[in-house]
């Protein structure tokens, strides 16, 4: 299944007034990043490792609005750093939600029990919580016993109150077609979170593991294997059918790296939310000073390995409008 039809209908409505601009490069989605701290240290991380006074900063609301009003995008995903942390965060969401942005708050769910009653269920606003693999696995990959429970507990609380809860699964070099197929048919049958978010775990250059970052040829067979039978079509994943192609390594696409921007409390990242090579001032900025030509596989190998969403995703999303018939075949692949 794809992404809900409000939301796929806006942001299809999104892209062709920015084709009738005759805008190339435009945002998609925001990656906003409030705060880098967070309440777990987790081995594949490469976001929490400023020093403390950069971790205690907080972006204030006003910045926050203004970034998503500048970049016009569609579709906010706030992260971090945990969100939870920011004491004005449902401040955010909800000015973000009036603006009828579609905002993913993606979370540990650590605080989502003593947070939950300072949001309220919409169409526009859902968690994303992340939830690595079945408990130990999840467990080892957060680096704490117990956060998998609560995150499940969280999941079952904020779905009885009525929101809409997707969760965000990063797979690294010693998953397997298993581990997959585990942690997607628990999240989706059992758990029945309304949909799912998946990511081969990115090397970053910071993180204290740097021993499980799979390759591109390693990701590609991983997901082939694992969305065999039938399961890509039964699992209600929350990417377009194009990109999971291109996990699976069945298309290959150029990196879109402008389509998902990431805002933080040092400015817009160049060139993506992975890699760090300075900030602009403003999203224009970004788009005119950025040398996007010198990032992607083959041209910088910070980028060899990468396949995740923020650069693939808007390529995808693009190639859906450019050429829907392949989309469609693309989704009635099983
Ligand atoms: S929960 Fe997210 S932000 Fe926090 S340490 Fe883990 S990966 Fe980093
Ligand atoms: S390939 Fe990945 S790391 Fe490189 S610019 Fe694109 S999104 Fe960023």
């Amino acid at each position: 299944m794809a992404v809900p039809l409000r939301q796929s209908v806006k942001v299809g409505g999104y892209i062709l007034a920015q084709r009738l601009r005759r805008r190339g490069k435009y945002a998609l989605v925001l990656e906003l990043e409030p705060l880098f701290q967070c309440n777990l240290a987790c081995a594949g991380c490469g976001k929490i490792q400023h020093p403390d006074h950069i971790l205690h900063q907080r972006m204030s609301v006003n910045d926050a609005v203004a970034a998503v009003e500048e970049c016009g995008a569609p579709v906010v995903s706030i992260a971090g750093g945990e969100p939870l942390v920011h004491p004005e965060i449902h401040e955010i969401a909800g000015e973000l939600i009036n603006r009828k942005r579609f905002v993913y708050l993606c979370t540990n769910a650590l605080l989502m029990d003593k947070k939950l009653d300072r949001f309220k269920p919409s169409p526009y606003f859902a968690w994303a919580v992340h939830v690595d693999g079945l408990q130990e696995r999840h467990d080892a990959s957060v680096c704490r016993e117990g956060v998998f429970d609560k995150a499940v507990e969280a999941i079952h609380e904020a779905k009885q109150r009525g929101f809409r809860v997707t969760t965000n699964t990063t797979f690294f070099s010693h998953d397997t077609p298993e581990t997959v197929r585990e942690v997607l048919d628990f999240l989706n049958d059992e758990l029945g979170v309304d949909q799912m978010m998946i990511s081969p775990a990115y090397a970053y250059e910071k993180a204290p593991d740097q021993d499980h970052f799979p390759g591109v040829e390693q990701t590609r067979r991983l997901f082939r294997a694992a969305f065999a039978d039938g399961r890509r079509r039964r699992w209600r994943l929350n990417h377009s059918p194009l990109f999971l192609d291109f996990l699976e390594g069945r298309i290959d696409f150029a990196c879109t790296a402008w389509g998902i921007p990431s805002y933080s409390i040092f400015g817009w990242q160049r060139p993506c939310y992975l890699m760090a090579d300075g900030y602009a001032e403003s999203y224009q900025e970004l788009l005119e000073e950025t040398d996007w030509d010198s990032y992607g596989r083959g041209r910088d190998p910070r980028c060899d390995n990468c396949m995740a969403h923020c650069g693939y995703e808007p390529t995808a999303v693009n190639e859906t409008m450019r050429a829907p018939h392949k989309a469609l075949l693309s989704a009635l692949r099983r």
